[in-house]
């Protein structure tokens, strides 16, 4: 069976790095199935969960954003952070998503919608791993 190696990599440290058979990102243009031999491309990120093939099995890490690169044997995924599932604390994920909706209710002169909103979907993402 033919695989890739799919990185994913934040500023602090390596995430996940393993031979998968297949990836499923959300790029800004839509959902990308990756199989070995993609063509190459760079693609921005959108805050949602990236998904891992590897044979029958399926697993799931959040990523908040970034980058993606393919090349013919390898996806390397920059992002600000990124989780593995049984990382992500849902108590923390469950308050900031409070938060971020409490901003929101705000004033639109005071409040800082455009980060407020991706606070939002970074919190959402970390639940919708764990739920
Ligand atoms: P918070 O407001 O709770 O800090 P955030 O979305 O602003 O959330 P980030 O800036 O995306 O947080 O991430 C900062 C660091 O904290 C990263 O290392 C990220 O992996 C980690 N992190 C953020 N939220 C969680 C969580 N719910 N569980 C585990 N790690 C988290």
């Amino acid at each position: 069976m033919s695989t890739l190696l799919l990185e994913i990599v934040t500023p602090e440290r390596t995430v996940y790095a393993k031979d998968v058979s297949m990836v499923i990102l959300r790029g800004v243009e839509g959902e990308m199935g990756i199989l070995p031999n993609h063509i190459p491309t760079v693609t921005p990120l959108k805050i949602a969960a990236v998904v891992a093939k590897i044979g029958g099995k399926e697993e799931k890490i959040a990523v908040s954003g970034g980058f993606a690169e393919v090349r013919h044997e390898k996806v390397v995924i920059l992002a600000e952070s990124a989780e593995l599932p049984e990382e992500i604390d849902v108590d923390r994920a469950q308050l900031a998503k409070k938060r971020a909706e409490d901003r929101l209710k705000g004033r639109k002169d005071e409040v800082d919608f455009r980060r407020a909103e991706m606070a939002l979907q970074r919190a959402m993402n970390r639940i919708s791993l764990r739920g």
